[in-house]
């Protein structure tokens, strides 16, 4: 992911300019799509839904943060939740891939009651993690991150209580409120297991998309409302805790392979739209709807709502992919969908097939990057509709490359982003192959060559694994680019596998 603090944006910028980049993006590219680099102002067309009337950038910071609670509070036992369903988990993954269940013993299981309530840009509820200590020494406290706590996301996420075991338990933000430690009363053995119940609420930002991270806001008929839960951090296998300061460079979530079952109180004229499938939904008054999803093994769990926006489907060896445009976009919400279907099989051949039941691709007001991926859902830039040019193409076609590179096949985005977005840039050259299109192939390649080419002539190369705060300037010629090229002799050599198995799977 591309930072979005306007100095780094203006440095890129004029960087861009003096090195002529035809690159579309910071984020996905370099391609040979002949799109403004997004990261220089430009003007932008009218969205042709809008949740409100208003178009002032309204950051909403959250007043309060997580407190301690003070072990001196009586303990209010709370009744036992019911077990989880790992078997309900089925609905969210293709028939051939329900055995993979017989593995759920290796995953931690979130489930969440939540309400979204649109006029306070909020979700609140209770998180409930069921956590199996696998380290081989007894752990003392659990460790969460906040990432809606980073600065770039404009909003909050603030945690009111901690309950282990149905009893009230110590908690603390540290780590500039992105990390929160929770107390255990007594130390968690090797192999034992632990309810951790966390209540809190995220907020996010309206119509902050050029000042902020656009996947956790709500603008242009999609609120969208990224990594909004405490998410349990990384314990590595050196024993530590995963509270490393949450860079803006690169993407930001750094977490395990989990289960999630997950009831949303929508609210009314919203559709939701997230990672998983849904398995249930009851009305509520006045048009809104209790919704249960379930997600099959993921990464982290998407939470997204639309409104105003059209939609068209199709179904790709068994997955039923859904793309949602802006009415005024049909053009392009049809071209997303072709990209979308045609990658997706080109993939399914190339790299294993893809086991989610569904695949959402959303039109999104993201602004100052062109697209993002998560579980299930990708997020693409509303401008790139407009023109329905090659650059939707590329954007749709590698962020559904995130689908395997980064959330079937996980990496530390934080440290090494390069291997996920270089496998993700090559798979735009993957894509064209697939469809035969030799030309176009080609021409992602030479401008990927043309990006490092540059970055080299300027002095600007860098190893592949160097920090990203260590490539101010040239990070995408290194992340995207350099990777890109080093990704396609490994996967010409059907190398591509054994590379990620050896350096990239986290789980
Ligand atoms: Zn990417």
């Amino acid at each position: 992911m591309r930072p979005v603090r306007p100095l780094i944006f203006a440095l890129l910028a004029l960087l861009f300019v003096l090195a002529t980049c035809s690159a579309t993006s910071a984020l996905i590219l370099p391609s040979a799509s002949a799109v403004a680099p997004t990261n220089v102002p430009a003007p932008l067309p009218t969205p042709s839904v809008l949740p409100t009337a208003t178009a002032v950038k309204v950051a909403v910071p959250l007043v309060g943060t997580a407190r301690p609670t003070p072990t001196t509070v009586p303990p209010s036992p709370s009744p036992a939740p019911p077990a989880f369903d790992v078997a309900a988990q089925r609905a969210a993954l293709l028939p051939a891939f329900h055995a993979d269940l017989a593995d759920a013993a290796a995953w931690d299981r979130y489930t969440l009651n939540l309400r979204m309530d649109p006029q306070a840009l909020s979700v609140s509820g209770t998180l409930l993690v069921e956590f199996t200590n696998r380290a081989t020494v007894a752990l003392d406290t659990i460790y969460f991150r906040l990432y809606p706590n980073h600065p770039d996301f404009g909003g909050g996420l603030r945690v009111d209580a901690a309950r282990v075991g149905g009893q009230n338990a110590p908690f603390a933000a540290e780590v500039a409120e992105t990390a929160l430690r929770v107390g255990l009363a007594q130390p968690l053995a090797p192999g034992a297991s632990v309810r951790i119940e966390l209540d809190f609420l995220a907020r996010t930002p309206r119509n902050a998309s050029d000042e902020t991270f656009g996947a956790f806001n709500m603008e242009a008929g999609v609120w969208s409302i990224a990594s909004f839960y405490p998410m349990l951090a990384r314990y590595s296998a050196d024993g530590q805790w995963d509270r490393r300061a949450i860079t803006s460079r690169g993407d930001f979530t750094v977490s395990s392979v989990a289960l999630y079952d997950v009831t949303i109180d929508a609210p009314a004229a919203w559709n939701l739209v997230t990672s998983g499938v849904r398995i249930d939904q009851q009305p509520l008054d006045g048009g809104a709807r209790r919704e249960r999803y379930v997600s099959g093994p993921q990464r982290e769990f998407y939470l997204g709502a639309v409104q105003g926006l059209d939609q068209a489907s199709t179904t790709v060896d068994g997955t039923r992919i859904v793309t949602y445009y802006q009415p005024g976009n049909k053009a392009g919400g049809a071209a997303s969908l072709r990209a979308g279907e045609d990658a997706l099989r080109a993939y399914n051949a190339r790299y294993g097939t893809y086991p989610l039941a569904e695949l959402e691709i959303i039109q999104a007001a993201l602004t100052n990057f062109l697209g993002m991926e998560y579980p299930g859902a990708v997020l693409i830039e509303q401008r790139l509709y407009a023109t329905n040019s090659r650059g939707l193409l590329t954007t749709v076609v590698h962020e559904i490359g995130h689908q395997w590179w980064y959330s079937l096949v996980g990496n530390d985005a934080q440290r090494d982003p390069w291997l996920d977005e270089g496998l993700a840039s090559y798979s735009q050259i993957v894509y064209f192959e697939a469809l035969g299109d030799r030309v176009a192939a080609e021409g992602e390649l030479d401008a990927f060559r043309d990006t490092y080419r540059r970055a080299r002539a300027n002095g600007r190369d860098a190893p592949l694994n160097t920090p990203p705060d260590q490539l101010p300037g040239n990070y995408v010629a290194i992340v995207y680019a350099k990777s890109a090229l080093f990704s396609r002799p490994c996967a010409l050599a059907s190398a591509m596998r054994l590379l990620c198995h050896t350096t990239a799977l986290l789980q």
